[in-house]
């Protein structure tokens, strides 16, 4: 068989992610001697409420096909958090809300959040806006769609505005992508920044899909406060929480990094209720739901205080910032737990200095990823500190070595 003759341009015109590959590479580095700092899920262990919600959820029998677009007491739950969050009143009901209420949909995962709604809004040869540098898929949900990915360059400080995102606008863009905290960079956008690009995409007739999977981790400095009831809570800033945002942001979050769930493949997507009603649509065929019993894991996660983790994650992201910050440029990471840090020029050009980096790290035992993988550059790298203290300190002293 040909078999080459059969596989879809689709697919075959598509690298695997450059983040497998380097865990392919790091595959042949023995166990004890690797300092993996390249792997972008939390290193804590799974919250007790939500591992035995789960694991009773499937002892009672809660097994079969649930409802495409959620099982209703997670929906109320979502709903719920967006209330105090944002201050959105969601139609959780199982039939269509009205049409000026915002719909949720729980998807398989963030990732099946951002390919439906990219299924859902965009036609061949349309424009989507993606900063760079980006999430590993964010260029692909164009592809997917025979749709076009512009991309926005936000070197060197990772702050995707208004004004770097309106110069790329053309009567072809659907839908700009927003990512705080980012990946790779962890920078976390002003409540000025979101405000101004909700302004541009409404003025525009833009959707913004602000995914905000690390809304969690945020950082004091990078906070700001919500009110819920008469308390004040901190949060990363959102586009979602300016007022009348619902009409035109789609807001997608998810479980898996706040709660170390990743494996469970939960998120979910809110905002205009015409547009989650045709992702609801393209879900029943694509993924017909989302795992049965892990939905049930979740519904009390919002109740569960994760402020013992970030901060701890924040002590780590100090330490890399007073490690490397002497050494190279790091633009300071508000949230998330990644940091996307310079390449001296030494190291090559700007199309393969991130390669040649990492490449001479995987020769002292040391895992990063290179800033090819999520850019159409290469003058950077991306380390996680998503991984215990110990093992991180080692990392920074090798990193201060190879940046010295
Ligand atoms: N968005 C961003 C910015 C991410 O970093 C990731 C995962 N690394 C995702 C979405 C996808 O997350 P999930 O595992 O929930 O599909």
């Amino acid at each position: 068989m040909d078999i080459d003759r059969l596989i879809a341009q689709r697919s075959a015109t598509i690298n695997g992610s450059g983040i497998r590959r380097v865990f392919e590479i790091g595959a042949g580095i023995p166990p004890d001697l690797k300092i993996d700092l390249s792997i972008g899920q939390p290193d804590f262990p799974v919250p007790r409420p939500i591992r035995d919600a789960a694991v009773r959820a499937i002892q009672e029998g809660r097994n079969g096909y649930p409802l495409t677009r959620g099982i209703p007491e997670l929906r109320q739950a979502i709903a719920r958090r967006l209330k105090t969050d944002l201050g959105w009143t969601l139609s959780t009901s199982a039939k269509p809300g009205a049409p000026s209420e915002p719909g949720v949909l729980v998807t398989p995962g963030t990732s099946a959040a951002l390919l439906l709604a990219c299924q859902a809004l965009l036609n061949p040869g349309d424009e989507l806006i993606v900063p760079d540098p980006y999430f590993v898929l964010y260029p692909y949900l164009a592809h997917f769609a025979q749709a076009k990915a512009v991309f926005c360059s936000t070197y060197p400080d990772f702050r995707l505005t208004a004004e770097r995102v309106e110069r790329l606008m053309t009567p072809r863009t659907k839908m700009v992508i927003l990512n705080s905290p980012g990946n790779p960079a962890g920078v976390v956008n002003s409540e000025r920044e979101c405000r101004d690009l909700l302004d541009l995409c409404r003025r525009r007739n833009v959707v913004l899909l602000s995914d905000e999977i690390y809304d969690e981790f945020a950082f004091p400095e990078s906070r700001t406060q919500t009110m819920v009831g008469d308390r004040a809570r901190p949060v990363a800033p959102s586009p979602a929480r300016l007022k009348g945002a619902e009409d035109c942001v789609l807001l997608v979050r998810g479980f898996g990094k706040t709660y170390a769930v990743t494996g469970w493949r939960l998120g979910y997507a809110s905002g205009p209720a015409r547009i989650i009603e045709e992702m609801t649509k393209l879900q029943q065929y694509f993924y017909v739901s989302s795992p049965h019993p892990l939905q049930w894991g979740v519904v009390a996660a919002f109740d569960v205080d994760m402020s013992r983790e970030v901060a701890e994650y924040q002590r780590r992201r100090d330490l890399v910032l007073h490690r490397l910050a002497p050494l190279t440029e790091v633009p300071l990471p508000g949230g998330a737990f990644y940091a996307f840090v310079k390449v001296p020029d030494r190291y090559g050009s700007g199309s393969n200095r991130g390669e040649n980096f990492f490449q001479s790290g995987v020769t002292r035992n040391l895992l990063i990823v290179p800033g090819r993988t999520f850019s159409q550059r290469d003058t950077h790298f991306r380390l996680s500190y998503a991984t215990p203290i110990e093992k991180l300190e080692r990392g920074l002293d090798v990193l201060a070595e190879m940046l010295a």
